[in-house]
């Protein structure tokens, strides 16, 4: 950069161009400390050659013959060489700034999918879950929730142990997801609690899609690392958007109607209002 700017003009274009090139490179590549400890000195003597160039102590840029370039900024020599000098570093900046861009937006796509899901399950965490439902509430879309809480977990971990609890969690949690549709959003609750937000569906839909998901995890095959069978169940309670204004009051309805279930001998489908009905009688 020195030796260039001397050559072309210390405060061309060129050599600007070249100075602010190579700190952004620099600062994007190397540790601040060796870029600093390179840009101090050749701000220095940069300064210095325009300083002695003013005072007539120098030569200013020696490549051109000023005196006989009528107007050099116009001159093909000096155009050419300022293209010369410029080109290859602002090439170099461009396809730099390009890959750590794209790299930087991947980053950021991933690290983003990573905070909504749950990372044991995979499914959508309860930040993200919510969301959604803030969301359908906004855009006023009508909608059914399904908790589900699958029965009598903690015997599964203490038969077979945590990480065997774990896988089948995994396992339920795919499960669920083939019994949905496409436009059913699933997501973790807590421990070994799911929820299902159902969108444009009404409570008879939601209670089909939440039998369908009941029977398929009854029948779900899953073994333990000795081959044994492992017996899943699951409680499910459902509520609507239909019968409550506050999204958290859908979820807790559908809360109640699953402590209903698991208060009457679990794997079963229950409704808010089913539970409501039984309690009026
Ligand atoms: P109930 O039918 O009444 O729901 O009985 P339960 O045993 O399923 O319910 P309980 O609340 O007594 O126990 C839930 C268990 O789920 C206890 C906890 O250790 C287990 N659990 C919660 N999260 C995880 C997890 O991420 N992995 C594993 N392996 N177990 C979990
Ligand atoms: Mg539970
Ligand atoms: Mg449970």
């Amino acid at each position: 950069l020195c030796h260039d700017g001397y050559l072309i003009g210390s405060i061309s274009p060129a050599t600007m161009v070249g100075y602010v090139g190579t700190i952004g490179v620099g600062l994007v590549l190397f540790d601040r400390k060796i870029v600093y400890s390179a840009l101090i000195p050749a701000t220095i003597i940069l300064t210095a050659c325009t300083y002695l160039s003013m005072k007539g102590a120098l030569l200013y840029a020696p490549l051109f013959n000023f005196k006989a370039m009528e107007h050099a900024q116009t001159n093909p020599f000096w155009l050419g060489s300022m293209a010369f000098f410029i080109m290859p570093i602002l090439l170099a900046c461009f396809i730099l700034f390009e890959i750590l861009l794209t790299q930087w937006r991947q980053r950021e796509t991933y690290i983003q999918r990573l905070s909504q899901l749950d990372p044991l399950t995979n499914v959508l965490n309860r930040r993200s879950l919510n969301t959604h439902l803030e969301s359908m509430h906004q855009q006023q879309v009508d909608y059914a929730i399904v908790l589900l809480d699958i029965d009598h977990f903690k015997k599964i971990n203490d038969i077979y142990g945590h990480h065997q609890g774990d896988q089948v969690l995994i396992e339920i949690a795919q499960c669920l997801s083939e019994n949905l549709r496409n436009e059913d959003i699933i997501g973790r609750f807590g421990g070994e609690e799911f929820i299902l937000l159902l969108p444009h569906t009404d409570i008879i839909q939601a209670e089909k899609i939440a039998e369908r998901c009941r029977q398929a995890l009854q029948e779900l095959p899953v073994c333990s690392t000795q081959n044994n069978p492992i017996h899943i169940s699951a409680s499910f309670g459902i509520s609507s958007s239909a019968f409550a204004q506050d999204p958290y009051l859908v979820i807790r309805q559908a809360d109640q109607a699953l402590y209903a279930v698991k208060a009457s001998g679990r794997n079963q489908v229950r409704t808010f209002h089913q539970t409501e009905a039984i309690q009026t009688l």
